[in-house]
């Protein structure tokens, strides 16, 4: 029997997170097992060159040797005791320091940091309602499954089944980019508002990038108004430069959320900010927040690994702006000489491909009409060269230190033969 028939018979939709069921791309999923460099392969030995690097933690590419080496004497180490260890501190004391911020708090995910974020901050303030923006994704949490991206957005499930009306009612959904519609928000809601919560530069409804006065404006009207800021730089952190994206904004946030990247593969996640706030967590102070297997010493040191390699490593980044400099270039050459309709949107290393028919990427209600049925046959297309980008138009492209310019060369090459079969078949 088939691995997918296998699969949905024992997991909903054959698989442990939605996106990677080819659904938005209506296909079924492919399975993969083993990984190097840029490539992936499928269960059937086929090579793919990797734009999805686990959604940004395999940003130096997969099983490098120097990393798989020291990684191996970890496992040897003891790999989780459920007690404070010295790594913890290290870590701590790395992360604090890399971006700026007081105290940092360890978790298992993206999603358990946004969240425990959200509940500190309102702790913190002793504020209820929280404001968060159309087409952002945070994770999974009840709160915040409103209007969220993604897989949601291409499931066109805004919101999700056994979230119950009260869990939402303290959530307010902005426009992104919008900085009217918060300031009416936070005025009709006086003295309300515990928190904002934003994806600095939007991954999660595709890439949108919003100007830098509004998040400029957004920080000193929620400074104004007592209203705790969370960065949620699940993707931009340690991605789209070393640390907290901030400054590229020349701001400060109250709180920062962390993950993907943090972990070097391994599930991690974390919340970091000033000690005013965050010694309102348990156990010094009333909020509550624990996790069994958070910092536990597999994770932090190979997280750590990567962190320090990254910090050593400042040309990475450069290089990575470089290739996505290379695509944007390359795709807007290929969109014009194929006729087909299509935008590019980038911010450094972030960058994706949409297809359509725009004049401007700045908020989901620009990107929600993309052209998803084109981005189907585009996906399928590129998959059948060798190449695997995300299944879903709403995502970004993720790059790593492994691909090299004669890889993204022969990439653009291949997508402008499929731009141009996309446009004869139309
Ligand atoms: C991926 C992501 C999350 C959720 O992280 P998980 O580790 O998948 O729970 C939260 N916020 C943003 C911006 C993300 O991209």
């Amino acid at each position: 029997m088939n691995l997918y028939k296998r699969a949905i018979d024992v997991m909903p939709g054959g698989v442990n997170s939605p996106v990677r069921a080819f659904g938005s791309v209506g296909m079924e999923p492919v399975f993969f097992k083993y990984a190097k460099g840029p490539y992936v392969y499928d269960v059937d030995g086929n090579k793919y060159v990797d734009f999805i690097c686990s959604w940004g933690p395999m940003i130096l590419g997969h099983g490098r040797e120097d990393f798989i080496e020291k990684a191996k004497t970890y496992l040897a180490e003891g790999i989780t005791f459920g007690l404070p260890t010295e790594i913890e501190v290290e870590m701590a004391e790395f992360l604090t320091k890399a971006t700026n911020t007081d105290m940092v708090r360890m978790v298992n995910s993206g999603t358990e940091a946004t969240m425990s974020a959200i509940r500190l901050a309102r702790g913190y303030t002793g504020r209820n309602k929280i404001i968060k923006f159309e087409g952002c994704y945070h994770g999974h949490s009840d709160a915040l499954l409103v209007k969220s991206g993604s897989g949601t957005l291409t499931y066109q499930a805004p919101t999700s089944l056994g979230v119950p009306a009260d869990v939402i009612k303290d959530t307010i959904v902005c426009q992104y980019n919008n900085i009217e519609d918060v300031k009416k928000q936070i005025e009709s809601n006086k003295d309300q508002v515990a928190c904002v919560i934003i994806e600095p530069i939007a991954g999660n409804m595709g890439v949108v990038v919003p100007d830098k006065k509004f998040i400029q404006d957004l920080r000193k009207l929620t400074e104004e108004n007592g209203v705790v800021l969370i960065f949620d730089e699940v993707i931009t952190g340690f991605r789209t430069g070393f640390g907290s994206i901030s400054k590229d904004f020349e701001i400060e946030a109250d709180l920062y959320c962390f993950g993907k990247i943090i972990g070097g593969g391994l599930p991690v996640g974390a919340f970091a900010g000033k000690r005013e706030i965050m010694k309102n967590l348990s156990p010094t102070g009333g909020v509550y927040q624990a996790g069994t297997l958070s910092g536990n010493p597999l994770a932090m040191k190979m997280g750590l690994d990567i962190l320090k390699y990254l910090k050593d490593h400042g040309e990475i980044y450069e290089e990575l702006d470089h290739f996505a400099e290379k695509l944007e270039a390359g795709f807007n050459k290929n969109l014009k000489e194929s006729g087909v309709k299509g935008k590019v949107s980038r911010y450094k290393s972030m960058i994706s491909l949409f297809f359509g028919d725009f004049d401007k990427i700045k908020s989901y209600e620009d990107v929600k009409h993309a052209d998803t049925e084109t981005y189907k046959v585009y996906f399928k297309k590129m998959l059948d060269r060798g190449y695997i980008v995300a299944p879903a138009q709403f995502e970004a492209i993720f790059l790593s230190d492994a691909h090299t310019e004669e890889m993204l060369d022969k990439f653009l090459e291949d997508n402008l033969e499929v731009l141009k079969e996309i446009a004869a078949n139309k």
